[in-house]
């Protein structure tokens, strides 16, 4: 991958960016002082064609930045500046090739630990801890302690999946955009909140905010392949993240209608057990020529039939009901209606058989298992020694990965079939609600985009915020990105995010960060 020009600025738009905002704060500058200067650094081609419906320049527009600069009373230069920021905390990241292999997370993690020295961070509540090829980075913003609660994590990741840059429309590895949005690995998944979070962090510090309790920055390093940094945090260093809930700034958020009106947000609250099992069949083999009564291939065949007529017990919880609740009123058809009674009555025979036919829902039932893979046999005229067929699984909470291994099996109905699990799955309780978090969401949405329902969900992969689970603290995945679903290309070609989303999220969470972490609210 060719080097990024973009990471000989980086140092000299760390600068300029803080001392453009700290001239702005003393009076001497404004936000044109900081339009000027990242002239220089290139910083500037991104964004010169930013002005709002306000004439506010350096914000993208959108109705819901108009309303939040209204509504949040943010000096709308302020806003700029920050944007600003942000997008050059962005372009950087966007241009360092992150998947898992490349080995260039800890040159990111230095960089970031860079900018939050410069915004006044003591660099001993900043922690990077190397694993392999990766590493986390860590920062604690120091409260005065009044409230007597326990920190709050917020975290993300540094790590993207890899992109096959001739397959896409541009460089993905270089920020790019247009009138509406940024192109870039990593600008949706999960750059973007890094940014927004680090940008969050130093400007709160240089407005002086001093939180009623230690506000804790995790960025993990591998979320996208092994996920193993985050067990390092929670194994090895629990005194540097141990918090009373963790806020996993990756995924959720909103949508956003064809008019660009927020239909919901959601929260994830629970994620389902992602597990794999092998189920292989065994025969002492032969000539195909002389076929024995048994076969490995016969074998496993029925057991997989066997599993295929089989249905998992239907299960629910207090997030899947509301789910369905909430989510009914959007689906003016039969399954808004089976939604409706399911929530009303887990046990409407009919209502379930509508919702296990769509593919979208049946994993909100249950716990489903589904065979992926099958290979055996030698040769094409031998008698198969071994037949194995893979079968993933998505499990409810509440189910270990060995009790549902044991359903299988005895569905398989073959005490000669060998099991095994693949890797090392991670279960998680169900996160309780949280008045606070969802207060706190309510009233940062109600600055920008004013009665959106929020919807809990839960989420059938497994991202860090199953570790934290895992570790009991309770985590909660939310952003303040609002997208079109048909827009969400994370992990896909062309990922994208609006360029509006980054002035949106610095009024969301100037909102969300002070409700949970001061005296006044
Ligand atoms: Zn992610």
């Amino acid at each position: 991958m060719e080097s990024n020009p973009n990471q000989r600025l980086t140092k000299s738009t760390i600068s300029v960016v803080l001392t453009a905002f700290f001239a702005a704060a003393l009076g001497v500058g404004s936000s044109l002082a900081l339009a000027d200067s990242t002239v220089e650094t290139g910083v500037a081609e991104l964004s010169s064609k930013d002005a709002n419906s306000d004439g506010v320049k350096g914000i993208a527009p959108s109705k819901a930045v108009t309303l939040g600069m209204k509504t949040s009373g943010i000096d709308a230069s302020e806003i700029a500046t920050y944007s600003r920021f942000a997008e050059s905390l962005l372009s950087d990241a966007t241009a360092r090739v992150t998947a898992y292999g490349d080995g260039n997370v800890p040159a990111y993690a230095e960089y970031l630990k860079g900018v939050f020295i410069e915004g006044g961070f003591d660099p001993k509540d900043i922690h990077t801890l190397p694993l392999d090829e990766t590493v986390s980075l860590i920062v604690r913003y120091r409260g005065d302690g009044t409230s007597n609660r326990k920190p709050v994590v917020f975290s993300s990741h540094m790590d993207v999946v890899p992109a096959e840059a001739g397959e896409w429309v541009r460089n993905p590895f270089e920020l790019q955009q247009d009138e509406t949005f940024y192109y870039g690995r990593g600008v949706l998944d999960n750059k973007f909140d890094v940014s927004m979070l680090t940008t969050m962090f130093v400007w709160l510090k240089a407005q002086g905010f001093v939180p009623n309790r230690d506000l804790i920055i995790a960025f993990t390093g591998d979320e996208e392949s092994l996920q193993n940094t985050v067990q390092d945090l929670t194994n090895n260093h629990r005194n540097l993240i141990d918090a009373e809930y963790a806020i996993v700034v990756d995924g959720g958020g909103g949508a956003l209608n064809n008019s660009d009106e927020a239909i919901q947000y959601m929260v994830g609250f629970a994620e389902k057990t992602y597990a794999t099992y092998t189920m292989t069949a065994r025969n002492i083999g032969g000539h195909s020529s002389m076929p024995r009564a048994d076969n490995a291939i016969f074998d496993l065949a029925a057991a997989i039939q066997r599993i295929e007529n089989h249905r998992f017990a239907i299960e629910t919880n207090e997030i899947t009901r509301t789910y369905f609740e909430r989510s009914a009123p959007f689906l003016d058809n039969e399954v808004g209606e089976a939604m409706r009674r399911f929530a009303a009555n887990p046990k409407d025979e009919e209502a379930i058989e509508v919702l296990r036919a769509q593919p979208e829902y049946i994993g909100t039932l249950g716990t489903t298992c589904i065979p992926t893979m099958l290979s055996g046999g030698h040769a094409e005229n031998a008698l198969p020694r071994t037949a194995t067929a893979t079968i993933n699984c998505r499990i409810f909470p509440g189910n270990s990965v060995a009790d549902i291994m044991g359903e299988l099996s005895l569905v398989a109905g073959n005490p000669e079939l060998e099991w095994a699990v693949y890797g090392k799955p991670v279960s998680s309780d169900t996160s309780p609600f949280n008045d606070e978090v969802m207060n706190a969401v309510e009233a940062s949405l109600a600055q920008l985009y004013p009665g959106t329902p929020v919807i809990p969900r839960m989420i059938s992969g497994t991202t860090d915020g199953a570790y934290f689970r895992a570790a009991g603290i309770p985590s909660y995945s939310l952003t303040g990105i609002f997208l079109n679903p048909k827009d969400s290309f994370a992990h896909g070609l062309n990922e994208r995010v609006r360029r509006a989303s980054i002035p949106e999220s610095l009024i969301f969470w100037q909102s969300m960060i002070r409700s949970i972490a001061s005296d006044a609210n």
